[in-house]
């Protein structure tokens, strides 16, 4: 929700002084809007006393109790007053612990209200963290909820309460609402000024959630409001381009089975019954004018690569150029390994480029590419850089998208005619993030997976039964298989009981498999090191294959059969997911020997049982989303990415269903929302983040 009108800075508040405007801006607290959208990050329900009878072990809760004696406790210098209390029916003390200023206060007989938490000490129920009041008729800070702000160094929370009571008192009475009223009320919520109300001082903890949702709503509908715009956009620009000479998202299709079927004759299998459709899908988008902005989404494995390649056959054979973008070195020369394998025997001019390839080998490769001599150019980050030049290309497919940041993808894309454009991702994007982060892009879904593929047997297991799982992977690889350890760390800490990938790999290579090819990658490894230790592991010279999560993404070894992650608490469910996904790419039956620390927490080890329970990759993303957050499901870390201020995509999937028909709904009664009561809709849009615009900080 934005309230325009209240942009004045927080010293025009009365008691805002330049040390606490400072304070404030430390929490991006700048204006008075900044002030007021400053949710609470939790609540004290003050409302109702418990009996201390209750008290002990529920984390702070609100008492009422009389002095009964004032005694000390400790020793020497360091004795501190300690108050007997009771209500009545049960006695409790209070440790006044740094706070002997507190004694006089506790005179036997006076009355409090406390907020502390209560804990069984040596047969006595006791607070040292307690907060108190004498009882009166008016009480400051008891009889309501209290909103829990965070804090600054210098901010108390007393003192940040007053300045949101403060300017709340201040919210002009007129103010005017961002959404439409008919918006609001219809889905039951409330309006901003009552909802700003409900958020900082709400009577019940139910009327706080309103004004959550309330809010939540308002940032949601903005984000659809903007969504459905750009893609209002994309369709004027369809229009545009059918009048224009052809630009490269026209790729006449019917000229271009030849290729494709070249390459499907050579295909030891036959496409899946998803991979054609998919296929239909992108085909139908690059016949049209628009530029193609596809997501195709599917579990690691599903075969999305391929579908990949034939699309790029499309677009070559109708005379335009294609770049594969992968993240990573050793995925994009596996890439174009695999292309070379496929296409070079069709004819398909290849070229690799990464930020390694340099000097004169570079040089040739970039008048060669902008020649038009090469008709397939895979690479890393490197296919972005400003010198490189196209002749002709028509379509960008970019593996892994959400790896790489919008600001690479989009300089990319602007390399061409508009050329047409594929982002692929292994990670499955539940429904309320498909939504949101990608609303604008079209979405085509592999479900199945090739024929014959058997799922991934999954094993939990404690580091100190760590034994079993080395004999099973000796198992396996005595039959001929090859196995990965994967670790959370490069190096070890002195600080952290954490395993660690160099650690390992000594442990590993000299006493528990000797006699074994053991090799290691992660990111420090040098790449020429790298690309030999992951040439060895392909060919199966190399039996283990010690990593940290560098294998996540891509990497294609069928007759690897073990995948074993440590301190697998460690990894987001997601992260574990892609990690299972290296394995079971074969014929043969494969494992996952996920193994945590020994004083994982019973929660922590039913967070993990999910992996065991389910392969579903979609299943397992909203789990990790409700546990995690967007940003981490997407892997777009330290972004803030969709992270609203209050809503919340695992909680709230109902209300961004509701926003996004509600945005659609006023989008297609007035595509230009000019109308005058819309006013503030307009400046909502202008004032509403791109969908990705967070997006464009993350590497
Ligand atoms: P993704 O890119 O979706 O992670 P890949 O392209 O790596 O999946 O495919 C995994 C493996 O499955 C590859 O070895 C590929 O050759 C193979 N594959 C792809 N499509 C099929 C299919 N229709 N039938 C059998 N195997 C397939
Ligand atoms: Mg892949």
């Amino acid at each position: 929700m934005f309230l325009a009108e209240l942009s004045d800075g927080v010293s025009t508040l009365r008691g805002v002084g330049p040390r606490a405007e400072s304070r404030l801006a430390r929490l991006g607290v700048r204006s008075v809007a900044d002030l007021l959208l400053l949710f609470p990050r939790d609540y004290e329900d003050r409302t109702k006393p418990v009996a201390l009878a209750e008290a002990a072990g529920r984390g702070k809760v609100f008492c009422r109790a009389a002095v009964v004696r004032l005694e000390e406790m400790g020793h020497g210098p360091r004795r501190i007053p300690k108050a007997v209390i009771s209500d009545g029916k049960t006695r409790a003390s209070l440790a006044c612990f740094g706070r002997s200023y507190l004694g006089p206060a506790l005179s036997p007989g006076r009355e409090f209200l406390i907020w502390g938490s209560f804990r069984e000490r040596y047969g006595e129920l006791t607070s040292g963290d307690f907060e108190l009041e004498p009882v009166s008729d008016s009480p400051r800070d008891f009889g309501r909820i209290l909103p829990v702000y965070p804090l600054t160094e210098g901010m108390g929370q007393a003192a940040m309460r007053r300045l949101v009571r403060t300017a709340l008192e201040a919210l002009p009475e007129g103010l005017e609402d961002d959404l439409p009223a008919e918006l609001v009320e219809g889905r039951g919520l409330l309006p901003s000024r009552r909802a700003l109300r409900a958020l900082h001082g709400p009577e019940t903890m139910a009327e706080a959630e309103l004004g959550r949702r309330s809010h939540a709503y308002g940032e949601l509908f903005c984000l659809e409001l903007a969504l459905f715009r750009r893609r209002g956009e994309r369709a004027a620009s369809r229009q545009r381009n059918a009048v224009s000479a052809t630009p490269a998202s026209i790729v006449p299709i019917a000229a271009a089975s030849g290729l494709q079927q070249r390459l499907r004759e050579r295909l030891p299998f036959t496409l899946t019954g998803d991979q054609e459709r998919v296929l239909l899908e992108i085909h139908a988008d690059l016949a049209a004018p628009a530029r193609m902005s596809r997501l195709l989404q599917g579990d690691v494995g599903c075969g999305k690569t391929l579908v990949a390649w034939m699309a790029a056959l499309s677009v070559i054979e109708a005379g335009f150029q294609v770049a594969f973008a992968a993240p990573t070195e050793l995925l994009a020369r596996q890439h174009a390994e695999n292309a070379a394998r496929l296409l070079e025997p069709i004819g398909i001019r290849i070229a690799f480029l990464s930020g390694r390839v340099g000097g004169e080998p570079r040089r040739l490769l970039l008048s060669a590419l902008a020649a038009g001599e090469i008709d397939l150019v895979v690479g890393t980050h490197a296919l972005f850089s400003g010198d490189v030049e196209f002749r002709d290309l028509g379509l960008v497919i970019v593996d892994e998208q959400h790896k790489f940041g919008v600001l690479q993808r989009t300089s990319l894309v602007r390399k061409g005619q508009e050329p047409d454009l594929l982002l692929m991702t292994a990670t499955p994007i539940p429904r309320t993030l498909a939504l949101t982060a990608f609303g604008d892009l079209d979405v085509s879904v592999i479900r199945g997976m090739p024929p014959g593929r058997k799922p991934v047997i999954t094993h939990l297991s404690r580091q100190s039964h760590e034994e079993k799982v080395y004999r099973r992977v000796r198992e396996e690889i005595d039959r001929g298989r090859q196995a990965y350890f994967v670790y959370p760390l490069i190096e070890g800490s002195e600080n952290l009981a954490v395993k660690d990938a160099e650690t390992a790999f000594k442990t590993l290579s000299t006493s528990i498999y000797p006699d074994l090819p053991v090799a290691m990658i992660h990111s420090r490894v040098p790449e020429e090191e790298k690309e030999k230790a992951m040439d060895g592991f392909v060919q199966g010279r190399t039996r283990i294959l010690v990593a940290t999560s560098v294998v996540e993404v891509g990497v294609d070894v069928p007759n690897a059969t073990c995948m074993v992650v440590e301190h697998a608490e460690r990894f987001g469910l997601s992260t574990l997911h892609q990690l299972r996904g290296r394995v079971g790419r074969g014929e043969q039956q494969s494992y996952a020997f996920l193994v945590y620390g020994d004083s994982l927490t019973p929660e922590g080890v039913q967070r993990l049982r999910i992996m065991k329970e389910t392969g579903d990759g979609f299943r397992i993303a909203e789990k990790d989303m409700q546990l995690r957050g967007p940003g981490e499901v997407l892997g777009v870390r330290q972004s803030g990415f969709l992270r609203f201020r209050a809503a919340d995509l695992g909680r709230d999937a109902d209300l961004l269903t509701a926003a996004r028909d509600d945005a659609r709904r006023i989008v297609e009664r007035d595509p230009l929302m000019a109308r005058p009561e819309h006013a503030a809709l307009a400046r909502l849009l202008a004032k509403a983040p791109p969908p990705e615009a967070a997006v464009l900080e993350a590497g």
